[in-house]
């Protein structure tokens, strides 16, 4: 599937995002449906809420933009990791997220070029 200059322009706001993230392995997401960016994320460390114990796995980037509330029925979802290596291609769990959102499209890096991939 063809990547065209407006995925590449989504891709780098995700990637700009991704930037801003505080955890050690930077990634971000963002979400465009219409034409327009519904969410932005990055991922993020967490503590549990009600033990404030430190938990070993962060909210990835997907999980957190697809929760936002927003409507990601036939949204694009662009995944980004700020690194030397930019290999962005969603885990498991946030596939599956993706898939169950209704989003469309996915745009991420396999560490050597950007690839859209069709979902569901
Ligand atoms: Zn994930």
């Amino acid at each position: 599937m063809e990547i065209t200059s407006k995925d590449r322009a989504w891709y780098a706001l995700a990637l700009k995002v991704a930037s801003e993230s505080m955890c050690a392995d930077m990634h971000g997401c963002v979400l465009v449906r219409k034409g327009t960016v519904i969410a932005l994320a990055t991922n993020r460390d967490t503590t549990h809420p009600a033990s404030n114990i430190y938990l070993k796995d962060s909210l990835h980037a997907e999980q957190r933009a697809i929760s936002k509330g927003v409507r990601t029925y036939q949204a694009k979802l662009y995944s980004a990791r700020y690194h030397t290596n930019p290999q962005s291609a969603p885990c498991q769990m946030c596939d599956m997220m993706i898939a169950d959102a209704g989003i469309s499209r996915v745009i991420y890096h396999d560490g050597a070029k950007l690839v859209k991939v069709r979902v569901g």
